[in-house]
C-alpha cells in the first residue's frame, strides 16, 4: 500500500512474517494468514467488480465471523468503508442504519437472510445482497464464497491515513446511535495502544467474545493483526460456549464487559472448565461493580486483569488500568475504582461547562485528545461540532483525576442526579449496593421529585430465594454513605435489567419505567 498508515499493509506484513501461523478460527474451520490475506485481496476485487469504488460503504448484517474479519481488510483495499450492523437491532432500526450508512453493497450471514431481504426491499439502490455463509447463496443473493473463486485482479485504490476505514455506530445507550468516521490512523492508533493495554506477546490465541458491530471487539481485529494474534470467533456471546472454547482453544486472553464476566464466574458451571490457558482478561465498557471485580479476582487467581475505559468515538481506548493495580490486596483501595491512566498517544483534561481546565480532584466533563479521535460523525455536522473542538473531544461522561494521574469516573453527565442541589453520582451507591450479599444487580436514577428535583432510586435484582426489604436496602447504604446520596425508594426486578446490544444497563429505560410507576 502507497500509505503511510494503513491497515491493509499490516495485513500484508502479518501474511509475510508469518504465513502459516493461524489468523481466525471460526466454528471449527481455521485459515492462516497468508489464506487470510489472500481471501480479502480477493473480495476486494469482486467488491470492486460490483461497483464498489472509492469512498462506498460495504455493510455486514450478520454474527461475528471470518467473512466480517475478512471484510474489515477487503473494504479498504478497495478503497471502501465498512459498515459492520448492529445484529440486534429491530429489522426497522436496520433499515434506519443501512439508510443512513448508504451501502453499495451488504453482505449477510445465514442467520440474517430474511432480515438482509426486507432491507433490500426498502433499499432499493443496494447493487449486490451477498450471502457470507456455507453451501448454496439464498434467492437473490449472490455467494461469497463464489465471488472469491471467480474474482480476476483488477486496479484498486486502497484508503489510508486519514481516509475513513469503517463506521462503527455508538452504543446506544442514551439515545439514537451515531455513525462513528474512524480512519485507518485512528484505528493503528488504537491497536498501538492497545499494545501496552494487552502487554500484547506476538502470536497468543485471543478469543471474540464481544459484537464485531461495537468497537471494542471490533478494533481488536486490527490489534491482532499488528501482533499476529490468533483470533478465535465466538459468534455471538454464550457463555458456556465461551468456556469451553477458552478450554479448546488454550485460550490466553479475552475482552469482556462486567455483565458478561458476571455471568462467566458465577455460573454453576465455572468449575467444570480448564481455564488455565488464560492470561489475561480486559475489561470495560460499563462501570465495573468492584465486588464483582473481587470475586473474579479470587475465581481466576492465575489471571491478571486490565480495565480500559473509551468511547466508539475514541477507537475506542483512552485509559488503562493495568495489572498491577489489580491485586486482590489492593480491592480496598480507591485505585480500583478508577479507570486507569491515560493510555501513551492519550491527553485527558477534566473541564467546567465553560470547557476551561478544571484541578486535581475537581469533577468535570472528561475531554480527550489524541490520534485515536474520530475524524466526525457520519452525515451530522452539527453533532461533530457540539463535542470536537480544536482537537478536543468532550464525552459526556464525567469524572476527576487524582494527583497520579489516574482518571475516576463518576458516570455520565446524563445520569448524575441532582437532589437538593446537590450532585449524586450512581455509581457511588451502586458500588456500594454491589457489595450487599443478596444483590445480584443494580441500577441507581433519579426520579422526579416535587420539592428535591430529583430523588434517589434503587434498582435491584436480588439473588433467588432470600427475602429483603426496601427498608433494608435503604438502611444498607445509610450504614455506608451520606444520607442525601442513599436512595429514598427501591423497585425489586425479578428479571435481569434492560440491556443494550452491547449489554449495557439502559438507564433510561428504567427512568421510563420507574417514573411511569409512579404517576
Ligand atoms: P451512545 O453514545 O449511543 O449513547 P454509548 O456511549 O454507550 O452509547 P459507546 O461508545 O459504546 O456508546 O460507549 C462509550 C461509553 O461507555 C463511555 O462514554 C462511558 O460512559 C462508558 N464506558 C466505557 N468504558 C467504561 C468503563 N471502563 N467504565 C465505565 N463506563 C465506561
Ligand atoms: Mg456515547
Amino acid at each position: 500500500s502507497a500509505h503511510a498508515v494503513s491497515v491493509v499493509s499490516l495485513l500484508e506484513k502479518a501474511s509475510g512474517r508469518w504465513p502459516d501461523s493461524p489468523s481466525v478460527t471460526d466454528e471449527g474451520q481455521t485459515f492462516t494468514w497468508e489464506q487470510t490475506e489472500k481471501r480479502c485481496q480477493c473480495l476486494a476485487w469482486a467488491l470492486a467488480s460490483l461497483g464498489v469504488g472509492v469512498g462506498h460503504r460495504v455493510a455486514y448484517l450478520g454474527f461475528n465471523s471470518h467473512w466480517c474479519f475478512e471484510l474489515f481488510f477487503a473494504s479498504p483495499m478497495a478503497g471502501a468503508i465498512t459498515v459492520p450492523v448492529n445484529f440486534r437491532l429491530s429489522v426497522d432500526e436496520m433499515v434506519d442504519c443501512i439508510q443512513d450508512a448508504e451501502p453499495t453493497v451488504l453482505l449477510a450471514d445465514r442467520d440474517h437472510i430474511e432480515q438482509a431481504r426486507a432491507i433490500s426491499r426498502e433499499c432499493p439502490w443496494l447493487k449486490a445482497v451477498v450471502y457470507a455463509g456455507e453451501g448454496n447463496a439464498p434467492n437473490g443473493f449472490l455467494s461469497y464464497e463464489d465471488l472469491l473463486t471467480s474474482s480476476e485482479k483488477t486496479d484498486l485504490q486502497p484508503s489510508g491515513n486519514d481516509d475513513t476505514l469503517i463506521l462503527f455506530y455508538t452504543g446506544g445507550t442514551t439515545g439514537r446511535s451515531k455513525g462513528v468516521m474512524l480512519t485507518h490512523i485512528n484505528l493503528f492508533t488504537n491497536a498501538l495502544g492497545g499494545l501496552s493495554l494487552y502487554e500484547t506477546v506476538e502470536r497468543e490465541t485471543h478469543l471474540l467474545a464481544g459484537p464485531m458491530f461495537h468497537t471494542a471487539a471490533g478494533s481488536r481485529v486490527y490489534t491482532a493483526t499488528m501482533m499476529g494474534t490468533h483470533t478465535v470467533i465466538l459468534s455471538k456471546f454464550d457463555v458456556l460456549e465461551m468456556m469451553g472454547l477458552v478450554e479448546q482453544y488454550r485460550i490466553n486472553t479475552m475482552q469482556l464487559v462486567p455483565t458478561t464476566l458476571q455471568l462467566m464466574v458465577d455460573h454453576p458451571q465455572f468449575a467444570e472448565f480448564d481455564l488455565s490457558s488464560l492470561r489475561m482478561i480486559t475489561y470495560g465498557a460499563a462501570p465495573m461493580p468492584v465486588a464483582l471485580l473481587e470475586r473474579a479476582l479470587k475465581r481466576l487467581p492465575g489471571v491478571s486483569f486490565a480495565q480500559s475505559y473509551g468511547m466508539t468515538e475514541a477507537s475506542p481506548v483512552v485509559t488503562v488500568l493495568n495489572g498491577d493495580d489489580h491485586s486482590l490486596e489492593a480491592t480496598r483501595l480507591p485505585r480500583l475504582e478508577s479507570v486507569g491512566r491515560p493510555v501513551f498517544h492519550n491527553h485527558v483534561r477534566i473541564v467546567n461547562a465553560e470547557r476551561q481546565t478544571l484541578g486535581v480532584g475537581e469533577v468535570g466533563e472528561i475531554a480527550v485528545k489524541g490520534a485515536n479521535i474520530m475524524k466526525g460523525y457520519w452525515r451530522a455536522p452539527e453533532l461533530t461540532a457540539a463535542v470536537l473542538q480544536d482537537g478536543w473531544y468532550y464525552t459526556g461522561d464525567s469524572g476527576y483525576l487524582d494527583e497520579d494521574g489516574y482518571l475516576f469516573l463518576v458516570g455520565r453527565i446524563k445520569d448524575m442526579i441532582v437532589s437538593g442541589g446537590e450532585n449524586v453520582y450512581p455509581i457511588e451507591i451502586e458500588n456500594v449496593l454491589s457489595r450487599h450479599p443478596d444483590v445480584r444487580e443494580c441500577a441507581v436514577i433519579g426520579v422526579p421529585h416535587e420539592k428535591w428535583g430529583e430523588s434517589v432510586h434503587a434498582v435491584v435484582r436480588l439473588t433467588d430465594d432470600v427475602v429483603v426489604s426496601e427498608d433494608d436496602i435503604i438502611s444498607y447504604c445509610r450504614e455506608r454513605i451520606a444520607h442525601y446520596k442513599c436512595p429514598t425508594g427501591v423497585t425489586f426486578m425479578e428479571q435481569p435489567l434492560p440491556v443494550s446490544a452491547v449489554n449495557k444497563i439502559l438507564k433510561s429505560e428504567l427512568r421510563t419505567m420507574i417514573s411511569g410507576d409512579a404517576e
